[in-house]
């Protein structure tokens, strides 16, 4: 600060230009403080230099804060400057930056002293609320927008919008949306769709984007890739490739973000050939193309592909992030390859100087307690550095139950009732150790308390997509109007699938009832009706392709094995983990699952 000072002092403005740059000019410019902004003032009238030399807008952002604020004004009043035009540079640096929080406040101070805000002043807040998903003042200031009269403002009413629907306010989006006068294909459309997309609401995200294309209008590449996003998230394989044959025409064959969303689209909706012939396709990829399709190797049970492509990735030189190793964990832990997990996650935080996170642990316990080394997962459990999760726990208590170990799967269970006391997964898994178990008064036991705590089963379901209708299907469902050629089309399916030798596994069928009545409950599990109308509806030789959201049981496992061998079927099933493709008797996972 000295050194500056004294600098000012040796070489007064109206020097003549030396060749070097004059010190004095530098600071004038690029003072940092109110401090030495308060010095090159004090220079300027020494110097008789007018005001007017100064760059106001760094006025505004060295002074936005603090008792410093007034100091700016009353240079503004001086200059006659037009105000709110050097807050808004300053207010828009800080919403783009790295201080959306401090656009906000600011706009708080210019209201306080009276500085009219105006478009600009409002569309920077608005995004500033947007990158912090700050609804409550977003609210403020679309109450401020209404009250200036800028309702009619296009842009403005867009960011708005996009406020809403980004921070999951889904309902007051489409209420201000629909008031809109004129809609602006490129933003709104976009905004509504994104903002379904990404809260989950993938039916309300796809219908509205067939409501864009009934009004006659062209989706751009920010909708199109919100609409795969909802697509891969329902599994809607008919509209996603659809939207891929027009992103093709529409020239965005080689756009990045459009292909990225289409391997995730193709891995979750089961076509895990197509996803590897876009990325195959690609000229260019980010992380994100190698992470995706990593992942999708990975949930499709293909781990040796997952393992071979990761060190492709590397020997392209091309850094792996958190999300890669997401992919590779899960990979391991899929197909049981212990030896290999732990050395990943060894040189994830050796070689590439990545935090596991909670997701990282959660994979490690997984593989560790699928492949049976229940001890270790507990140790490692115990000894994380972070606090365990729901899904960690989860894990440990679905390899208790695969390996039997009634005493861990209770002190899961207990952590469980703490992290995640309403779901009712753990409950069922916990009934069933001790079912298995023949200890009847402790399956007693957990069904009580889950009746006093008010935990109610979700009840599996599955879906099929048929000539673009989604048709749902509940265990034991009895209400879809197929339902009787559904259970004749069984009765002759079983009859050929017990000569290729199905046996029911009624062990699955934990409920203390008669032997035949389990049989005829297990027949009715929702994968089964729903693999059952697939061949009634689709054409011979077609893929069936199914959704299910819990995790298929062993019993099920085994019947659309063989279903696949008599139907001469390929059977997709998405389920809560992962993907099972049977095919010629035989499924993906290969039975580890
Ligand atoms: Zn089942
Ligand atoms: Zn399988």
């Amino acid at each position: 600060m000295i050194c500056s000072l004294s600098l000012l002092h040796v070489s007064p403005l109206h020097h003549r230009p030396s060749p070097t740059p004059n010190p004095s000019t530098h600071l004038l410019h690029n003072f940092t403080s109110p401090f030495e902004l308060k010095q090159v003032h004090a220079h300027l009238l020494k110097t008789n230099s007018p005001l007017s030399s100064l760059p106001l807008s760094r006025v505004a952002s060295v002074c936005a804060f603090n008792s410093s604020f007034s100091y700016a004004k009353l240079i503004f009043e001086l200059v006659d400057a037009s105000e709110v035009t050097h807050w808004n540079t300053c207010l828009r640096s800080f919403a783009e930056g790295d201080s959306p929080a401090d656009a906000i406040s600011l706009f708080y101070r210019l209201r306080e002293f009276d500085i009219c805000p105006d478009n600009y002043t409002c569309s920077f807040v608005l995004k500033a609320c947007s990158r912090l998903l700050d609804i409550r003042n977003g609210k403020i200031v679309h109450g401020y927008v209404e009250k200036l009269g800028l309702q009619s403002n296009m842009f403005l009413q867009n960011m708005i919008v996009h406020l809403y629907a980004s921070c999951g306010e889904i309902g007051v989006a489409r209420k201000v949306f629909d008031k809109m006068p004129q809609r602006d294909v490129i933003t709104s459309w976009t905004s509504m769709i994104g903002g379904y997309a990404q809260c989950g609401k993938s039916k309300e995200a796809i219908d509205l984007f067939l409501e864009m294309e009934d009004a006659g209008l062209l989706p751009n590449e920010v909708t199109v890739v919100a609409v795969l996003v909802a697509c891969a998230d329902m599994g809607n394989l008919v509209l996603g490739r659809r939207i891929h044959d027009f992103s093709n025409r529409s020239g965005y064959e080689k756009n990045i973000r459009v292909c990225n969303t289409l391997i995730d689209m193709y891995v979750k909706c089961g076509c895990l050939e197509d996803a590897c012939r876009i990325f195959d396709n690609m000229e260019e990829r980010t992380i994100v193309s190698w992470s995706a399709m990593i992942a999708g190797l990975a949930a499709h049970g293909q781990a040796g592909d997952a393992l071979a492509l990761f060190n492709k990735m590397i020997n392209t030189g091309v850094k792996p992030n958190a999300v890669t190793f997401i992919g590779i964990l899960h990979a391991c832990s899929h197909m049981g390859m212990v030896e290999k997990g732990r050395k990943y996650f060894a040189s994830m935080t050796r070689d590439y100087g990545i935090v596991p996170r909670i997701e990282h642990y959660g994979c490690m316990v997984d593989l560790f307690s699928r492949a049976g080394l229940l001890q270790e997962a507990h140790e490692f459990i115990m000894n994380m550095p972070i606090a365990p999760n729901g899904v960690v726990w989860g894990a440990l208590l679905g390899g208790c139950k695969v390996h039997k170990n009634i005493k861990l799967a209770e002190e899961a269970t207990r952590h469980l009732s703490k992290l995640d006391p309403l779901n009712d997964g753990y409950y069922v898994v916990l009934s069933n150790i001790y079912a298995e178990a023949g200890r009847w008064e402790d399956v007693a036991r957990v069904r009580k308390l889950m009746r006093d705590r008010g935990v109610k089963k979700t009840p599996g379901w599955s879906s099929i997509m048929v000539e673009g209708v989604v048709h749902n299907f509940v265990a034991g469902d009895d209400t879809h109007p197929q339902t009787e050629e559904i259970s004749q089309t069984w009765e002759k399916l079983l009859q050929r699938m017990k000569l290729k030798g199905y046996v029911p596994n009624t062990s699955v069928v934990l409920l203390d009832m008669e032997e035949d009545q389990k049989e005829k409950f297990l027949y009715q599990h929702s994968e089964k009706l729903a693999v059952v109308f697939g061949l009634i509806k689709t054409t011979p030789g077609t893929v069936i392709r199914i959704m299910k959201n819990l995790r298929v049981c062993e019993d099920c496992h085994a019947a659309l094995k063989i279903i696949s061998v008599v139907s001469t079927r390929e059977i997709v099933v998405r389920d809560r983990n992962r993907f099972h493709c049977f095919k010629n008797g035989y499924c993906s996972c290969g039975d580890y699952w």
